[in-house]
């Protein structure tokens, strides 16, 4: 079922100060996907999930879900919540504590007075869906937190929404929890083809989870695609580095070609491999990213894009090691086996990919 959110805007109002929630804000949300909302704090993600569920009312603009509208402050339409055929999972499990899992499960079904047989039938099918098949009798109370969190997607499921929504619904989880919950979640959602909306401010969960991401900021959209194309092409400097981590260099395009474009930086020429619209004496920032940069810990390196420095500082982080290295006034980040015979105080030589310098117009 597609959602289209059409010139919505919300605006509280605090201490006699307009807060702008969302502004503007366009999207479709296509069916059968994952779209995940996800920006910085604040941004505007909880209240566009709660204006598509019908838990807060927008000042302008319309919604639809399918062909119905659910919402639009011109016609006067608000279709209530409970009418919507959504389903809903929060951070907080909001399942109930006094319930065993069966009851949980049961409730949205107890609720709507469905026979008793098809419930047993319903309840079953929903828990073997979350792997919680003979888990029916157990309090609510005696699972883990992942097991909760099931009970709650699989309570979520059993009314067989059209389009199921998560506000955080994984960030009461442990690490190691976080990711398995995820992939369980992804292959759930992948094998339901239901649609689904997911908001979440961790970038990790939104490209390892997501069919589309949409990237907020101040109560707007700034940029939608693909996990790819929002990590590997983004030309928008907020998206780079709310994304993961990114270096961005300052430059003036010295030359551009079918081959590329070289920038003028601090550090020296850089060749990127990008075509782009900027022209030669532009201000641009290229923008690289830690792991497309080759390490040279002999401190030589030939051809082009090779820059050298001295290793501020250097942190274990498990899988890799991640450093920082002074080229002149410029510092950049830089990742390298854990294995590496590299210290702090050592010149080392970066070499950067120019099919992964992307230039950023300012
Ligand atoms: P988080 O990731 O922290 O949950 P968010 O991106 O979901 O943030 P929202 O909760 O949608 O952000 O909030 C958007 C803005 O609206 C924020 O500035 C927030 O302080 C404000 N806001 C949200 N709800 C209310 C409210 N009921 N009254 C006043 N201001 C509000």
């Amino acid at each position: 079922m597609e959602i289209r959110v059409r010139n919505v805007s919300k605006f509280y109002y605090s201490e006699g100060k307009r807060i702008e929630a969302l502004v503007d804000v366009n999207l479709v949300i296509p069916s059968n996907r994952i779209f995940t909302l996800l920006g910085p704090s604040g941004c505007g993600k909880t209240t566009l999930l709660r204006c598509i569920v019908g838990l807060e009312s927008p000042d302008s603009g319309e919604i639809a879900i399918g062909d119905e509208v659910v919402f639009s402050a011109e016609k006067g339409i608000f279709v209530p919540p409970d009418r919507r055929g959504l389903g809903m999972v929060f951070q907080t499990y909001a399942i109930w504590p006094h319930m065993n899992v069966f009851d949980n499960v049961a409730y949205p079904l107890q609720a709507r007075n469905e026979r008793q047989e098809e419930i047993a039938r319903k309840v079953a099918r929903a828990l073997h869906f979350v792997q919680l098949d003979g888990f029916e009798k157990r309090p609510a109370t005696k699972l883990s937190g992942g097991q909760q969190q099931r009970v709650a997607l699989a309570r979520a499921l059993v009314a067989e929404p059209k389009v199921i929504l998560f506000d955080e619904p994984l960030s009461n989880l442990d690490a190691k929890l976080r990711e398995e919950t995820r992939k369980e979640l992804r292959r759930f959602l992948t094998e339901l083809r239901i649609t689904a909306v997911y908001v979440t401010h961790d970038q990790i969960e939104a490209l390892a989870l997501s069919d589309d991401i949409a990237v907020m900021r101040n109560g707007r959209i700034v940029e939608t695609g693909t996990p790819r194309e929002i990590y590997f092409d983004s030309d928008r400097q907020f998206v780079a580095d709310f994304i993961g981590h990114a270096n961005f260099i300052p430059g003036t395009v010295a030359a551009t070609g079918e081959s590329g474009t070289r920038v003028d930086s601090a550090i020296g020429p850089i060749a990127c491999a990008k075509k782009t619209g900027a022209a030669p004496g532009q201000a641009v920032t290229v923008c690289i990213r830690p792991e497309f940069i080759h390490v040279h810990t002999d401190g030589r390196g030939d051809g082009e894009n090779v820059f050298r420095g001295k290793v501020e500082s250097l942190v274990f982080v498990g899988d890799a090691c991640e450093g920082e290295i002074r080229i002149g006034e410029t510092v950049l980040l830089f990742r390298i086996d854990p294995t590496a015979a590299v210290r702090e105080g050592e010149e080392i030589a970066l070499q950067f990919d120019p099919r992964h310098c992307t230039i950023l117009m300012s």
